[in-house]
């Protein structure tokens, strides 16, 4: 979940307009040409790479003499601002920056023909320049200045001088990254690998534990085979009380006993069938009647395999009694070692006690 949110906020990063206003910006810069006459007859000729395009502006040359608007410096308003039309010489307009939007000022100037928009940067900037978006007016040349060179142009203009200017077109310049994107981008990257090591950290520790859990349940369960197979197992006879006695009866299927089955009993001598207790002790390892923990009473459990004691305690001992048939298996571990006293005692319960009468009398 926190890792889905973070990547949601990662797409949302990446597809928030200021990202996209801001991200990359490239630019092209404009070759300014002035030449003008003086009073005293000098032709001066300058020029400069010191015009910055507009984003919107086509990139082409633009000539023609330079125009103030009438009144307002900014050249701002719906109505004609320039004393000019599209019958006059070629002109470029000369506007302040500021009071209305750059496509207002350019579309001001291009409704009465003028070739170009020249833009000079406010008072206090110097000669730097910034670049200038004017989405609403796409199809005319338009070029910022710097205040400087605004002034001055605006300066020989209001003297009478007919200034001719020449727009060409520069280098380009860019892409460069935005500092707001790097901002953004530190930040995203920064939450990213938080969100991955958390993650990590969290998922880490509990697949340790369940790894854990899976190796104790699994050990759990080798020692309850283990248990298992040392646990007296019989097949039930006609005569024996388990099967004459109606009231007995296995408590994990709830059926009584009937000659032929196999039972399995516990160290505890409770009685049930082989395929009933199996089962429920690989998973409880305890007695379902009594709760008696088989794995304790056998000593099974954290015992590693290869110290069990060779001599084994008497109630884990098997051995396969033979009679006319195989009456039930009795775990022994040294064959030799068989004693009848000892088997007696060890089988002593109510199951056996038909079959050992005889031998006693
Ligand atoms: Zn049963
Ligand atoms: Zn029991």
């Amino acid at each position: 979940m926190g890792k889905m949110a973070q990547l949601c906020l990662l797409l949302l990063l990446c597809l928030s307009r200021p990202i996209s206003c801001f991200a990359f910006y490239t630019f092209w810069t404009a070759v300014v040409d002035i030449s003008y006459t003086t009073s005293n007859n000098q032709t001066v000729d300058k020029n400069c790479e010191c015009g910055v395009f507009g984003d919107d502006s086509p990139l082409e040359k633009a000539s023609g003499i330079i125009t103030l608007p009438e009144g307002d410096p900014k050249g701002c308003g719906p109505d004609p601002v320039y004393n000019r039309n599209a019958s006059s010489p070629p002109w470029i307009a000369l506007v302040k920056r500021g009071n209305c939007t750059f496509s207002e000022k350019i579309n001001a100037a291009k409704r009465q023909g003028a070739a170009g928009v020249l833009v000079y940067n406010l008072d206090g900037s110097g000669n730097e320049t910034s670049e200038m978006d004017h989405p609403d007016a796409p199809d005319i040349v338009a070029v910022m200045i710097g205040n400087f060179l605004g002034m001055e142009l605006v300066k020989l203009v209001k003297n009478g001088t007919e200034v001719q200017m020449l727009i060409n077109v520069g280098r380009h310049h860019g892409p460069w990254i935005d500092s707001h994107l790097l901002n953004l981008l530190a930040i995203t990257l920064f939450l990213v690998v938080v969100a991955t090591i958390s993650f990590s950290v969290v998922y880490g520790r509990r697949l340790v534990e369940l790894s854990k859990y899976r190796r104790a349940e699994r050990r759990l369960k080798d020692e309850a085979k283990k248990a298992i197979k040392r646990l007296q197992v019989r097949t039930l006879r006609q005569e024996d009380e388990e099967t004459t006695n109606d009231s007995n009866m296995c408590a994990v299927c709830i059926e009584s006993y009937r000659p032929g089955e196999v039972v399995t009993v516990l160290t505890c001598d409770h009685i049930f069938h082989k395929t009933c207790i199996e089962p429920w002790l690989l998973e409880k390892r305890t007695c379902p009647m009594c709760k008696c923990d088989i794995l304790k009473a056998l000593g099974v459990e954290e015992e590693p395999e290869d110290n069990i004691p060779t001599n084994s305690p008497p109630d884990v001992t098997v051995v396969t009694v033979t009679g006319e048939e195989p009456l039930y298996e009795v775990p022994l571990t040294d064959p030799g070692s068989f004693d009848p006293q000892r088997h007696q005692h060890l089988y002593d319960n109510r199951a056996f006690e038909g079959e050992s009468e005889p031998s006693r009398g």
